[in-house]
């Protein structure tokens, strides 16, 4: 197959270039580096700088090649910053996504695959949150995301637009070689914080909230392992050749942890302390958020291979003892 990944140069995204090259396909990464990283995209995959809101440089592109499906990682995902500056949020997310829509159906490209979240779910009413969990998104970045998916679904019927939407639940580690890894600007992920912590990079770590209804008191959040994410994108193509419609996924490990537990396995992987501090709770943050990705298992046949915290862990460690973007 020949696939363009959109957003490939970011964390996710150079992930999953990574992964679509080892099953030998062909891959042309478009980004516009606003938050990816040149060097983080592999060798092998065709590199264009371009912005998915520039309608031209997308018609030239699918001009010059001729793809199986698209998959869409751009994104501005900072809760707090879609707080503050809204527009952005829904120019980038919803607007451009349209552009990059708009751009496939012109080239007659007719699979997407698109990053969604579980932020789409807001505060949940249950302990897991399966696809049938009401969405009711309680920041401007949640609704962007759903607002896409709801675009998909009327694409789908207008249309004939195959899609899979993806919602990520914390997606955490690194490559298993180390090459490629998480490295946001600024960083507000628990794990590369506790990890730039143990090496005394950083501003320190803070634990946001110790009141929570939770069996320590600290937020608890399902950890899924990005390789594991990757694998989950290729397998939505093969369903979407299958399957016609507008599909949604979750993907998680089903099982969470909180923000304490994480830091103790951290000291166990690392053998070294981490330093922290306690602080207040973080605006919108739910106390717990944990996946059922059954219907991943059932329809996509997904199996995370990289399900246990000490082996996210590690391979997020090896990363940033020597950071390489
Ligand atoms: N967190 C924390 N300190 C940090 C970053 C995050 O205590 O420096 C907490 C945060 O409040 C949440 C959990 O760790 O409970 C996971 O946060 P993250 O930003 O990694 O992912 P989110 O769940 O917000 O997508």
């Amino acid at each position: 197959m020949k696939l363009l990944i959109c957003g490939g140069a970011g964390y996710v995204g150079s992930h999953m270039v990574r992964h679509v090259l080892e099953k030998q396909h062909e891959v042309v990464v478009y980004d516009n580096l606003s938050t990816g990283h040149r060097a983080s995209v592999p060798a092998g995959a065709t590199f264009v700088h371009g912005d998915i809101g520039d309608a031209a440089r997308l018609a030239r592109v699918f001009g010059e090649h001729r793809f199986d499906a698209v998959m869409h990682f751009c994104a501005r995902s900072l809760v707090g910053e879609s707080v503050v500056d809204p527009y952005i949020y829904y120019e980038n997310n919803v607007g451009n996504t349209l552009t990059l829509l708009g751009a496939m159906r012109h080239a007659g490209v007719d699979r997407l695959v698109f990053s969604s979240t579980a932020a789409v779910f807001g505060h949940p009413v249950s302990d897991t949150i399966d696809e049938s969990h009401p969405t009711a998104p309680i920041n401007p970045y949640g609704h962007s995301k759903l607002m896409v998916e709801r675009v998909l679904a009327d694409a789908s019927k207008a249309y004939g637009l195959r899609s899979v939407a993806l919602r990520y639940f914390n997606a955490a580690g690194a490559s298993c070689c180390g090459t490629i890894g998480e490295a946001h600007d600024p960083e507000t992920h628990l794990i590369p914080n506790v990890l730039k912590a143990v090496l005394g990079q950083g501003k320190g770590l803070k634990v946001f909230g110790t009141d929570y209804d939770t069996r320590d008191g600290t937020c608890v959040r399902d950890y899924v392992h990005v390789n594991d994410l990757a694998s989950a994108h290729l397998l939505a193509i093969d369903y979407m050749a299958k399957n016609e419609g507008a599909f949604t996924f979750n993907l998680g490990n089903g099982e969470g942890f909180t923000v304490r537990e994480v830091i103790a396995a951290a000291e166990k992987v690392t053998g070294r302390e981490v330093p922290h501090e306690f602080a207040e709770r973080r605006a919108g943050d739910p106390a717990v958020l944990v996946a059922s990705s059954q219907q991943a298992r059932d329809a996509l046949g997904w199996r995370p291979e990289m399900a246990r915290m000490e082996d996210i862990l590690s391979s997020a460690w090896k990363w940033h003892l020597e950071p390489r973007y």
